[in-house]
């Protein structure tokens, strides 16, 4: 059997390194991760924290203070990164008012989330989302008058959205990515809910949600430490699933295999290839524990998303007010932050993008392996992919490409595509990544509900 995989990726194409879905050097690479800048995202800090609280519910009249002023800034500062590349940028509030719901919610609110789109040149329907969430609260969560400087929950992830947007805009990808500053998560994730459904509303496909919530942060109130990893949490079982995939995976498999979980295994492996820069320690949960963020509503929409976080949380600095007690400080603000880390971790986003955005869509693959001694694996070819690699697993591995024998093979595009494949599909698990040059997609599990689209969609 590897004989056979041997020839087939003799005969097509170089095979894949062991421990990624590349095998091009890093180094060789345009490497947009290399134009972060600490200034700017620092001068981006003191400029939202400049409006005193972010509150979902505070003052959206005041031209200075509260979430209003703060959305209107962020607008502007999309659309002067826009009249830098030519109007690449559509602009544009992606908001609905939101009704009282017994809960953080207790009056009419308008829920304004910022929203930049960087149309793709081949595939616009195709869609990455990076996303963090703007909105800041402190320890009482109705509490909209205080200040909120909400510096690591979740500046970071905004001003690191605005940085990827700033650098990313001035390149073109095949695929459309979408940068936003989403508001009401601490009410409810409704913001994050509203641009789920609106990008659901366009048709779109989504390839992959990168939620940031926290990204700027190395040690926890214990002293404890962790400088060179983010936390990278995707769901097992599909939030979307149905009784039928529900049936369909309690017998063949697929609890470990969702786009999410695919998607974070993809980033584990990218981050990796850059030794020196942020690495990812996977967590298989959809959060964590007792929490949530604004990753959910797309799950729950059948998107693949994960949140990326810190690794080691600081409870002191999050949900406070500003205060100081017995000697402790407490609060989210400006000067607890590590800029090293959200530097690094803004890399690790901007670098992840520019791939995901070049990589075409996972296909969606089905294994037919019932009383026979092989497995057949098959897949319509997916747009703008020039090959496509083959991943296998043993059924309690973990990680693609961990087998004994073959890890990978490439196969050539062609108008349907049914590779026979010399293992019994009882024992094992396989996943496609499609790829075009030196970019791959995720890989998509041949199992139930592995697919990258809504269940729903897919069972049509
Ligand atoms: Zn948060």
């Amino acid at each position: 059997m590897i004989k056979r995989f041997a020839l087939l990726a003799a005969l097509i194409a170089a095979p894949l390194a062991a421990d990624g879905n590349t095998d091009t050097p890093a180094e060789r690479l345009d490497d947009p991760g290399t134009e972060v800048s600490e200034e700017r995202l620092r001068a981006d800090m003191d400029t939202i924290i400049g409006f005193g609280t972010r509150h979902t519910l505070s003052t959206q009249t005041d031209p200075e203070r509260g979430i209003g002023a703060a959305v209107d800034w962020a607008l502007a500062e999309f659309g002067r990164m826009s009249a830098n590349c030519d109007n690449c940028l559509e602009v544009l509030p992606v908001g609905r008012v939101v009704e009282p719901d017994g809960r953080r919610i207790p009056q009419p609110t308008l829920i304004r989330n910022a929203v930049a789109i960087q149309r793709g040149t081949e595939r616009p329907n195709e869609v990455i989302i990076v996303q963090g969430h703007y909105d800041s609260r402190v320890t009482e969560p109705l509490n909209a008058t205080d200040d909120a400087p909400g510096a690591n929950d979740d500046g970071s992830g905004s001003v690191m959205v605005l940085e990827a947007a700033r650098i990313l805009s001035q390149r073109e990808y095949p695929s459309t990515i979408i940068y936003a500053l989403l508001t009401g998560e601490e009410q409810g994730l409704y913001g994050a809910g509203i641009l789920a459904d609106w990008v659901g509303e366009q048709g779109m496909t989504v390839k992959a949600v990168l939620n940031n919530d926290m990204i700027g942060n190395s040690c926890g109130s214990d002293g404890y430490c962790e400088p060179d990893y983010v936390r990278v949490f995707s769901e097992g079982l599909r939030a979307d699933s149905t009784a039928e995939l529900r049936a369909q995976q309690r017998r063949f498999g697929g609890e470990n295999d969702s786009p999410g979980r695919n998607l974070s295994r993809w980033l584990a492996n990218f981050a990796a290839q850059y030794p020196d820069g942020m690495q990812v320690r996977q967590i298989w949960r959809t959060d964590r524990m007792g929490r949530g963020g604004d990753q959910i509503p797309f799950l729950d929409r059948g998107y693949p998303a994960v949140r990326v976080t810190v690794s080691v949380e600081d409870y002191e600095h999050q949900h406070q007010d500003l205060r100081t007690e017995d000697g402790i400080k407490y609060g989210d603000t400006v000067d607890e932050l590590d800029w090293t880390y959200l530097t690094r971790a803004s890399v690790l986003n901007v670098r992840a993008l520019n791939a995901l955005a070049m990589a075409p869509m996972p296909p969606s693959v089905t294994a037919d392996a019932a009383v026979r001694v092989d497995t057949e694996l098959s897949w319509e070819p997916t747009s703008g992919a020039d090959r496509f690699v083959l991943y296998s697993r043993r059924t309690d591995e973990s990680y693609w490409n961990l087998a004994d024998g073959l890890v990978s093979a490439s196969v050539s595009v062609r108008p349907r595509i049914s590779i026979p494949v010399r293992k019994r599909g009882d024992d094992w698990l396989f996943g496609v990544a499609a790829c075009n040059g030196d970019f791959c997609s995720p890989t998509a599990s041949a199992v139930p509900g592995g697919a990258f689209e809504p269940v729903a969609q897919s069972e049509e």
